[in-house]
């Protein structure tokens, strides 16, 4: 077996060098070079310049705005990327919900969120842990109960990364309390603007603010916001394989 790189391969590599010599801002590398810790301005400025070239996310399929690279090809541009010192892309809409919406999501839902996603517009984060339940997460308790053609959210959300600047939230919420606890939980997208949320800091020993707390006060989320079928997002083997999709881990290290 060959385990070399073939010529076209390298032909990749190179073009993706030759965008980041060109294109990578000179402060934001500098920024990762530095390890400071990565800005919004800085994450939104540098998703705006990959997404102009069409290469905003190097794992999305091509009928979804990816560059329908294989794996090959996308670990080749995630080397490239953290020897040229880029900012990692944010996993939250990326690399996490946007393969639930492709896998789950109706085409309505898709045309409606995966768009900002690719071009970083609308910062997304992660609820689901909560106050006592974070590996076993068929605890949780934050609550939506349907009322027409809305969920009614009630609860707490906990350790949510750089919530503090999300447009948009997926949860996980309980719908019913029938059944095996594993049972009874769905899916929701939610807008951070939303009357009813509350978003507190948690400040780390760092004296840093990443992570937050996030309170639902009777928050009104259009039912068009569930992703797939409710009552059936708990551990079924297909939602956690979409809850799987490859994430690679690129902090950049700034030397070649
Ligand atoms: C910096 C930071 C950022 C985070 N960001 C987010 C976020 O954006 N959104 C979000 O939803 N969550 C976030 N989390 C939460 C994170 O995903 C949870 O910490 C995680 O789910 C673990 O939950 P826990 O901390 O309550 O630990 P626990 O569930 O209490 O686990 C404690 C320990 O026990 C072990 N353990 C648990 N259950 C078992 C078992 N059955 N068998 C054997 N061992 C077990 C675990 O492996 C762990 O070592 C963040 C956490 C941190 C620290």
């Amino acid at each position: 077996m060959d385990l070399n790189y073939t010529p076209e391969q390298e032909a990749f590599r190179a073009e993706v060098r030759q965008f980041l010599d060109d294109n990578l801002p000179d402060d934001i590398r500098e920024r990762v070079q530095k390890r400071l810790r990565h800005d919004k301005d800085m994450t939104q400025r540098w998703q705006k310049i990959l997404y102009e070239k069409g290469w905003g996310a190097s794992t999305w399929p091509e009928e979804f705005g990816g560059p329908g690279w294989n794996p090959i090809e996308q670990i080749i541009f995630e080397e490239e990327c953290a020897l040229a010192g880029a900012p990692r892309q944010l996993d939250f809409g990326l690399r996490m919900v946007a393969p639930v919406i492709m896998t789950f999501g109706n085409d309505e839902q898709k045309k409606r969120f995966l768009p900002g996603i690719l071009s970083g517009e609308d910062w997304w984060c992660q609820g689901y842990s909560e106050p006592g339940s974070g590996s076993d997460l068929a605890s949780l308790r934050c609550s939506a109960k349907r009322e027409g053609d809305h969920y009614i959210v009630n609860g707490q959300k906990t350790w949510t990364t750089l919530g503090q600047h999300a447009d948009w939230i997926f949860c996980l919420v309980r719908t019913s309390n029938e059944g095996k606890p594993q049972q009874g939980i769905s899916f929701l997208l939610i807008d951070m603007n939303d009357p009813g949320i509350d978003v507190k800091p948690i400040i780390m020993l760092d004296g840093e603010h990443e992570i937050n707390e996030v309170y639902f006060d009777n928050v009104k989320v259009p039912a068009e916001n569930l992703i797939g079928e409710e009552n059936q997002a708990g551990p079924t083997p297909s939602f956690c394989w979409a809850m799987s999709a490859p994430v690679w881990r690129t902090s950049g290290s700034g030397k070649r």
